[in-house]
């Protein structure tokens, strides 16, 4: 027998944890459902058999201003996951020129890296980071390129690649606004809000397998396999939860958090006007022979190639190509992409010629984020709905950030308030 005022949370990705881990810390009875046999959703780890370990499905970076991201971990024990790396330097290599490069930016909010041209995108002059302020005062309608002008050294060597990697669109077509969101709570405050934080054991051991202890420690229910086929509503309000094998009848006290992609809202909310489908990424990790990949560098930018940045954790070293749709190496078979792939990724570290990985995997995710495009960032749903007692989370969700960990973990945290709100209260307020 489930107590009254309940939350159903659907979806255990990192929003639906995030709801979840905010209510049962706020001591609100959690019930809380995940189609897939795990959770973590996009951001996840696993075993390959392939490799012989434990992967995650892509590359995932954090930045020491995504405070959303950071506090989850806290509230979760699990602040020690993600390690800062001393200082917000982002190595890069451009493959056509073999030049080397490091953004290198001081931890203050007065930008006086800009002053040294070691520390700077080679060929760029100070006054041309200025422009990067016109984003804060782009229109809703605008992509990145149309409010940064395109090319130039700043272009390619930080907004392009940058773009990219944040919003998973090309500037072409990412919407001003969100990549402006983004930068303002992390590279615009100064470095020490844009150190990149990894995860050296995994994506699973920081943000998902301590949630579900923590959950597991304060009573939540938690059920696998168990996919969301419905909802049953009456009198404006969600009545009951149809699932293949049951129905769950809601109580008058009770709420549902949908945390799920636009892909999977759809169906069981039809007419709610959704971001469509958005940008793929692709993944390839290899395992080098022990300790061969001791000394590389955690992070690296490649220009001039196909792969966009290389990874190093353990043996492991994975390439990532955002906006991979736009690759063709998305459509190609693995045996003809892996070659290309680390002959880059193994110039980009300067292995020699003759290193050559022991066994290597292409992973692809082909909605590995909603549309961002302008047009698509309007379309985001509030986390209210016309539903007094449904409310959404998710990274497409309108939490003004690109969907992103940060976006999801956001959103869980605004549909937990919502949710927790006395029934009262959420009358008043409801427009
Ligand atoms: C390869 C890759 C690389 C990325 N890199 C970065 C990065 O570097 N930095 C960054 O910040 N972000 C990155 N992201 C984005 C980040 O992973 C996502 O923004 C975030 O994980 C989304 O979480 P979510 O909970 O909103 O959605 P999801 O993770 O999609 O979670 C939704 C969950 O709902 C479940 N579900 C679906 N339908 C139902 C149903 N009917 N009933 C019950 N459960 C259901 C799904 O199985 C899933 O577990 C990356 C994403 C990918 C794919």
């Amino acid at each position: 027998m489930r107590r009254a005022g309940t939350v159903h949370v659907v979806g255990a990705g990192l929003a639906g944890l995030s709801a979840a881990v905010r209510l049962a810390a706020a001591g609100v009875p959690v019930a809380l459902c995940e189609s897939a046999g795990q959770a973590g959703g996009r951001c996840r780890s696993y075993h390959d058999a392939r490799l012989g370990c434990e992967i995650d499905n892509g590359n995932h970076l954090v930045l020491s201003g995504n405070r959303s991201a950071l506090g989850y971990l806290r509230l979760v024990g699990a602040e020690d996951a993600l390690v800062a790396q001393p200082a917000a330097r982002f190595p890069f290599v451009d493959l056509g020129s073999g030049a080397r490069w490091s953004v290198a930016m001081n931890d203050g909010p007065v930008p006086f890296w800009l002053a040294r041209a070691s520390t700077r995108v080679p060929g760029t002059r100070p006054a041309d980071y200025a422009a990067l302020l016109r984003l804060a005062r782009a229109s809703v309608h605008a992509t990145v390129a149309d409010v940064l002008r395109p090319g130039g050294p700043l272009w390619r060597g930080f907004v392009e690649p940058m773009c990219v990697a944040v919003m998973n669109a090309p500037p072409a077509r990412a919407s001003a606004r969100l990549l402006w969101a983004a930068l303002a709570e992390t590279f615009l405050r100064g470095g020490r809000f844009a150190r990149p934080m990894l995860a050296p054991r995994g994506l699973g051991s920081a943000f998902v397998e301590p949630a579900l202890a923590f959950l597991r420690g304060r009573g939540a229910e938690l059920r696998f396999n168990t996919g969301l086929r419905g909802l049953e509503t009456a009198g404006g309000q969600v009545t009951a939860l149809a699932f293949a094998d049951a129905r769950v009848a809601l109580g008058p006290a009770d709420r549902v958090i949908l945390a799920l992609p636009p892909a999977r809202l759809a169906p069981l909310l039809p007419g709610l006007r959704l971001p469509g489908e958005g940008g793929a990424i692709l993944n390839a990790h290899f395992r080098l022979a022990p300790g061969v990949a001791a000394g590389l560098a955690p992070i690296l930018g490649v220009l001039s190639a196909n792969v966009q940045w290389v990874f190093t954790r353990g043996d492991i070293v994975s390439i990532t190509i955002s906006a991979a749709e736009e690759s063709p190496l998305m459509a190609a078979p693995e045996h003809d992409a892996l070659p290309t792939l680390w002959d880059e990724a193994r110039r980009a570290l300067g292995l020699p010629a003759t290193c050559a990985p022991e066994a290597a995997r292409i992973v692809k995710e082909k909605r590995a984020t909603a549309d961002q495009s302008p047009e698509g960032a309007a379309a985001r749903p509030a986390a209210r709905t016309p539903l007094a007692n449904l409310f959404l989370a998710g990274d497409a969700i309108d939490t003004g950030l690109p969907a992103t960990i940060e976006a999801a973990i956001r959103s869980g945290e605004t549909a937990a308030r919502l949710a927790a709100a006395p029934v009262r209260e959420l009358e008043a307020t409801h427009d």
